[in-house]
């Protein structure tokens, strides 16, 4: 059987993130898109948007 290994990308600069390492991920509460931002992004406070239009610091 296959492991599952989650492939989240930021969705702010694109890179893969890393669980656990300062980077997390969440739904879009809008439209339950996976959403991942990296620690780098979120220490910046940069903002991101969902491609449903959500957005949020
Ligand atoms: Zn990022
Ligand atoms: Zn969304």
């Amino acid at each position: 059987m296959a492991e599952m290994t989650e492939r989240i990308t930021c969705i702010t600069c694109g890179a893969y993130i890393l669980i656990g390492n300062g980077s997390v991920k969440f739904s879009c509460p809008e439209c339950g898109e996976l959403i991942g931002r990296c620690v780098r992004c979120k220490d910046l406070g940069k903002r991101f948007s969902c491609k449903c239009g959500f957005y949020g610091p």
